[in-house]
């Protein structure tokens, strides 16, 4: 198994691209935190389909745009599990329209949990990871931030700032044997797609050289290895998980 004996936070963690992250690397034998902001039930379900493999899990109320919250969540699970090995910085939500209809406050929103919402995940566990001398952080971007998107300014501006964010803390930590890496997904079926009109999906897919959406699955993949041992020269990545949308 490439993650015993690890621990691992993931942060949007009770449904979509974040449960298949948390449960791919339960499968690899890591101990997992389950971030969430609003759905406990959720959460509590994902723990328990990861406790069937053997590892231990628990559940954690957190909303990552808020610094307070997000250091005491980080002390919790300190507390509870004894380390932490991985962050998966993998919450995040749209606001999408237009510039011209953009109101304030949906910028605000989507930087404020996408982008500050790792940086303050990051601020908490690092420290940590620095005295361990050990340590993987994985940010989940999307191409959107490398391509940019109509009616997504403030989502790409979140994502593309992420990937900013993913190679200074790279650069800040090497030395300390931490790896700091990007993930940039595609059109990935999750309820964030399954919100898309059904027309602007179809459009979606019939720009991807495959031809489909991926799974969730599919960035976990990724995710578990970039988290193991073997990806450890790995540092200030950027890799897409998109079907060949943007080549
Ligand atoms: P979902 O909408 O399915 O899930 C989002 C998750 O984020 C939920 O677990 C939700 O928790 C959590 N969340 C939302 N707001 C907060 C907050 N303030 N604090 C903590 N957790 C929060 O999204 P996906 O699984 O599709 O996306 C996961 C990540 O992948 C996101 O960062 C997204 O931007 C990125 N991505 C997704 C793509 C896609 O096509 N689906 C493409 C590219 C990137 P709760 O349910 O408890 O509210």
């Amino acid at each position: 198994m490439m993650l015993e004996k690890r621990v691992a936070v993931v942060t949007g963690a009770s449904r979509g691209i974040g449960s298949a992250i948390a449960l791919g690397m339960a499968q690899q034998g890591a101990d997992i935190a389950v971030l969430y902001s609003g759905c406990a039930e959720s959460a509590e379900k994902v723990c328990a389909r990861a406790r069937e493999t053997g590892v231990r899990a628990f559940s954690y109320k957190c909303n990552v745009a808020d610094y307070m919250m997000t250091e005491s969540t980080v002390m919790r699970i300190h507390n509870d599990f004894g380390k932490i090995d991985i962050l998966v910085n993998n919450a995040g939500i749209t606001r999408d329209s237009l510039v011209m209809q953009m109101t304030e406050s949906d910028f605000d929103e989507v930087i404020s949990v996408n982008l500050k919402g790792a940086f303050n995940m990051i601020k908490h566990t690092a420290r940590q990871f620095a005295k361990q001398k050990s340590g993987r952080i994985i940010n989940i971007s999307s191409v959107s931030g490398m391509m940019g998107n109509s009616g997504q300014a403030n989502y790409s501006a979140s994502k593309a700032g992420l990937i900013g964010l993913t190679k200074t803390v790279a650069k800040e930590y090497a030395s300390r044997g931490i790896t700091c890496n990007a993930i940039a997904p595609g059109f990935i079926a999750t309820s964030m797609t399954e919100s898309m009109p059904e027309e602007a999906r179809t459009a979606a897919v019939s720009l991807i050289p495959q031809k489909r959406m991926g799974k969730p699955e599919d960035i976990a993949a990724l995710a578990v290895f970039l988290a193991s041992e073997q990806a450890g020269y790995i540092t200030g990545e950027v890799i897409k998980v998109d079907g060949g949308l943007y080549i």
